[in-house]
């Protein structure tokens, strides 16, 4: 590129506070022009912030511009392609793109002097391969509909137009081998390839069945990394900066990676594409997942969302053939889907007072699976002792006096915690409110289900795996591990166990109850719902290997509901039918685009005061504004929470409208000086 010599005005895109007004790039002076996508250091205020050279000059001004701090010459500036792809999520999600790349890039990018970059950009040079080639690696011969799919996958390899392409396929069908032959071939033909996962702490298996396969294509150091928020800061930096510098060719990461800068990047695969994990859920609140399709389509590259439970959003797309999709129908070795048994809860006869969640019959057919010598997994979508503890005294709740919510019986150790807050208390000896010793605990979360279990399974090996009994490093691959090693008969979890572990010898699943989902708020529950029971079936019989039928338990008082209806016949076609249509109806999303304005303030009403006069700042016939409401959970921390939904038919009027309105709402916030803080959420998925 040529420059010109001499002193230039640069354009930089720099996380300058949303109150102060400046949402734009901000201009400075330099001794030398500077490449679009420069790293530099420049002032602001009394600080000295990263920023990010936007456009490489901008037209004279009068005023005199402060100089660029400092330059970060020994690095190769970001992407054109980067960029573009900032700009644009800058945009949609209705961010300022400072703020953007300063919440996408590795935190030590913010810290460190150039020269300390210099350093370590050595330090990276520095490491090269020490150990002689791996072996070739085994590969299995694909089946049929695995090898179409593939073929469709490299087919748009250099093709001019191509369709995001929507890999469905039950749990066990192979998917993951897909992934592996097409990331191969974009590898082969010198591409860069990202992979994302929902939670790259959940699938270290994935992450090794990568580095086996590609271990004798890729020996250099530093070829496959991943990234994700579990890094090092250094770690973090050191592996954004092998994908920036085209070192790394196979980048796996979590939601953040969608920003890595990629210079040959050639191929993007989302698994689990419906996982809502791939939604930040404050500051820029991006879907990586939508990202990844854009970003696909801006460099002509193919893109691979894959799930045996795509989001609505997704499928709707396959159906009227903005995606193409991909089926895998059969799972690989021909190991068939868990038998599902839908218990009827309203058929045991009625026993007050007594805990339901196991039943006779579960317990039955836990021992059963026991005595033969099998796993079973137990889930429950709630951790904890008990959600609550009561005083049938005097109706005291363990309620928090900060949120509007429960506090959390933990037995273990004896505490009350706010899952909200956390706001953590020793748990009283007697009633708060009137001393009665009587006190008990209502409902059951996974700790007093593993209690049970081991109380009425004597002899079993109960092992609970939550967020609880994963807290410290290491925790959660030695629970994971005990399962895989046969070290434990029975598992109890949350959904953290439900998620992609290739568990070889479970053979049983129960769900004691997921039935809460189906009557919540939020209109996308139920196919959250579908997913989990889905996912959590599909640990069951994964080898086929093993005697019997798998199955799949699941106790509800609602049995012919058609979401039961349809997970009794592994039937996603069916299930996703028959929610299109009702969201079809009540024009909601994908027929509708959302996005939500937040705001949280000491008092509801200054909360809503907020929100009514942000109403009122903008009309269009094209965009409804629904009054405000409190969140779910109205207060956190003393904060109440208020929000409003705004919705469109069509995407590109609802995003002039927030264009417009943003800007508005930063002013509108300076004479709204008890709201604490406030947020727009595009395509918010909780509800
Ligand atoms: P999914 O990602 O759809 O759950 P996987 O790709 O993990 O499925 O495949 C399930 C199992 O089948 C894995 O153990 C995998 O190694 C194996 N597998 C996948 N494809 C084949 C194939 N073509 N031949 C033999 N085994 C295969
Ligand atoms: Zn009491
Ligand atoms: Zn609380």
């Amino acid at each position: 590129m040529a420059e010109p010599a001499g002193p230039a005005t640069v354009r930089v895109a720099v996380d300058a506070p949303q109150h102060s007004g400046l949402a734009g790039p901000l201009d400075y002076a330099s001794e030398q022009a500077l490449a679009p996508g420069s790293l530099v250091r420049v002032p602001l205020g009394k600080r000295e912030l990263l920023g990010i050279v936007w456009t490489s000059a901008s037209e004279p001004t009068a005023l005199t511009l402060r100089p660029v701090a400092a330059v970060f010459d020994a690095l190769t500036p970001l992407g054109e392609d980067w960029c573009r792809l900032l700009d644009f999520a800058a945009g949609y999600y209705q961010r300022s793109v400072g703020e953007l790349a300063s919440a996408v890039l590795p935190p030590q990018l913010r810290e460190l002097s150039p020269e300390q970059l210099a350093a370590r950009l050595r330090k990276l040079e520095k490491k090269v391969a020490k150990v002689a080639a791996a072996p070739d690696p085994a590969r299995p011969e694909l089946a049929p509909e695995q090898a179409r799919a593939v073929e469709r996958i490299t087919a748009q390899f250099g093709a001019a137009a191509s369709k995001p392409l929507l890999l469905f396929g039950v749990t066990g069908s192979g998917k993951t081998e897909v992934y592996l032959r097409a990331a191969e071939a974009a590898l082969a033909a010198g591409r860069q390839v990202l992979v994302l996962v929902p939670e790259i702490n959940l699938t270290p298996q994935l992450e090794a069945r990568f580095t086996e396969r590609f271990a004798a294509l890729l020996p250099e150091p530093l070829a496959i990394v991943s990234l994700h928020s579990a890094l090092t800061p250094a770690q973090r930096l050191q592996n954004w900066l092998a994908a920036h510098l085209g070192r790394a060719r196979l980048v796996l990461g979590t939601r953040l990676a969608v920003f890595a800068s990629l210079p040959d990047l050639g191929l993007i695969v989302v698994d689990e594409e419906h996982d809502p994990s791939y939604k930040q859920q404050d500051g820029a609140r991006y879907s990586a997942r939508d990202l990844a399709v854009w970003r696909a389509h801006d460099r002509g590259i193919p893109v691979v969302l894959g799930s045996a439970t795509p989001s609505l959003e997704s499928w709707q797309h396959a159906e009227s053939g903005r995606y193409e999709r991909l089926t895998l129908a059969t799972r690989i070795g021909g190991g068939a889907l868990p038998r599902v048994r839908l218990f009827d809860m309203k058929a045991l006869p009625p026993s007050p007072g007594v805990t339901t969640a196991l039943t006779a019959p579960l317990l039955a057919a836990l021992k059963e699976r026991l005595e033969r010598g099998e796993q079973s997994l137990v889930f429950l979508n709630r951790r904890g002792y008990a959600p609550v503890l009561h005083c049938g005294e005097c109706q005291w709740k363990s309620d928090c006096p900060h949120c509007s919510a429960w506090r959390v019986f933990h037995k273990r150790d004896r505490t009350l915690r706010c899952h909200h807050c956390g706001f953590t208390e020793r748990v009283p000896r007697a009633c708060p409110n009137c001393g009665n010793h009587d006190i008990a605990p209502i409902g059951r979360g996974t700790e007093r289900l593993e209690e049970q279990l081991a109380e009425a399974l004597p002899g079993a090996r109960v092992l609970r795996i939550d967020a609880d009994s994963t807290k410290r490093k290491g925790e959660l691959e030695a629970q994971l591990q005990a399962v895989h090693d046969g070290d434990v008969d029975i598992l109890v979890g949350t959904q953290m166990i439900t998620k992609g572990h290739d568990f070889r010898r479970i053979r049983f699943v129960a769900a004691v109850n997921p039935d809460g989902a189906l009557f919540s708020s939020d209109f996308r529950a139920p196919e959250r719902l579908f997913a989990l029971l889905m996912q959590a079936g599909g640990r069951a019989g994964r080898d086929a290997a093993g005697a019997g039928p798998s199955e799949m338990w699941v106790q509800t008082w609602h049995r012919d509901h058609a979401l039961y209806q349809a997970l009794a016949r592994h039937d996603y076609e069916r299930f996703a039918r028959d929610q299109l249509a009702e969201r079809r109806s009540a024009s909601l999303p994908p027929f509708a685009h959302l996005a939500l304005l937040r705001a949280e303030a000491r008092t509801a009403e200054a909360a809503k005061a907020f929100l009514d006069a942000a109403a009122g700042l903008l009309q269009d016939d094209g965009v409804l504004v629904y009054p405000p409401v409190p969140h779910a959970v109205a207060r956190v921390a003393d904060v109440e929470r208020m929000q409003m939904l705004v919705e469109a038919t069509q995407r590109a009027r609802l995003q002039a409208f927030l264009r417009a309105w943003v800007p508005a709402l930063i002013t509108l916030k300076r004479e709204h000086k008890a709201v604490l803080r406030w947020a727009v959420d595009v395509d918010p998925l909780a509800i």
